[in-house]
């Protein structure tokens, strides 16, 4: 019995700025049958509050509590791990919001966190700002390592570009917040009185959306409407409980 679906954004109720076709018909649908209906996205340039914005702008309705983001989930796990370090932000300003609203302070110099998440403007003085507080022993913590991430038409560079230029002159390795890492899981079942047997994944790509509901343990659904291609499954070796065109074929199928 699936009482919440966690769902990934980008490529699965929309792709930029544009909603998926059902999409907010999927989530009245699941609503109307009392299941809850939750948001995840590796995304962090946006705090919690602007995602909502955004999906209800689009006709999809949302509540803040119920997104779970990048930059929020950077924020809460420096709060819960890290408290009262000084944070290096190589990131937009979601990542700052969300640091702000946890009263976690940020800094350019003598940071005990160096927190990386998309960056547009990602620069050398960045790279190198990053680079000296890992030197003298800061905690490396990066919101994803997605290559890249969809938008009409095409895809741009993602957080991953960023974490891979630190990573490389650094020689550390980043613990990354977001899917395919289980944490936000945790939050979630707390936060909502979930179990894992009563949660489903939705999402768009393998190697983050399905690899994380499996790490979890939890049921998952590969919409194609975005990054992973059916082809992709045998290749990738990781299976989804459920391969839908969309999210509109969701409901008949896990819900009857
Ligand atoms: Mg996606």
């Amino acid at each position: 019995m699936i009482k919440a679906v966690i769902f990934d954004l980008d490529g699965t109720l929309y792709r930029g700025k544009t909603p998926l076709p059902g999409a907010a018909e999927t989530l009245d649908a699941l609503r109307g049958r009392g299941v809850k209906a939750l948001f995840l996205t590796n995304a962090a340039t946006m705090g919690r509050a602007e995602v909502a914005a955004k999906l209800n702008g689009m006709g999809l309705r949302a509540k803040k509590e119920d997104v779970y983001c990048g930059a929020y989930l950077l924020a809460r796990y420096i709060a819960q791990n890290h408290k009262g370090n000084p944070v290096y932000v190589v990131g937009e300003k979601g990542i700052f919001d969300e640091l702000k609203e946890m009263g976690i302070t940020t800094v350019e110099e003598g940071a005990g966190v160096v927190a990386v998440g998309l960056d547009r403007r990602f620069t050398y003085d960045k790279l190198a700002k990053a680079h000296l507080a890992l030197k003298r022993g800061a905690v490396f913590l990066a919101s994803n390592t997605d290559a890249t991430f969809p938008v009409e038409g095409g895809e741009l560079p993602g957080a991953g570009g960023m974490v891979a230029a630190i990573e490389k002159v650094s020689g550390k390795r980043p613990h990354v917040t977001g899917k395919p890492n289980p944490y936000v899981m945790e939050l979630i079942e707390k936060e909502h009185g979930l179990k894992k047997q009563e949660i489903m994944v939705v999402g768009d790509r393998l190697e983050t959306d399905i690899a994380f509901a499996r790490n979890c343990g939890v049921k998952s659904a590969l919409v194609l409407s975005g990054a992973s291609k059916k082809e992709d499954i045998r290749e990738n070796g990781m299976r989804p409980d459920y391969v839908f065109g969309s999210v509109a074929e969701l409901i008949s199928a896990v819900l009857p």
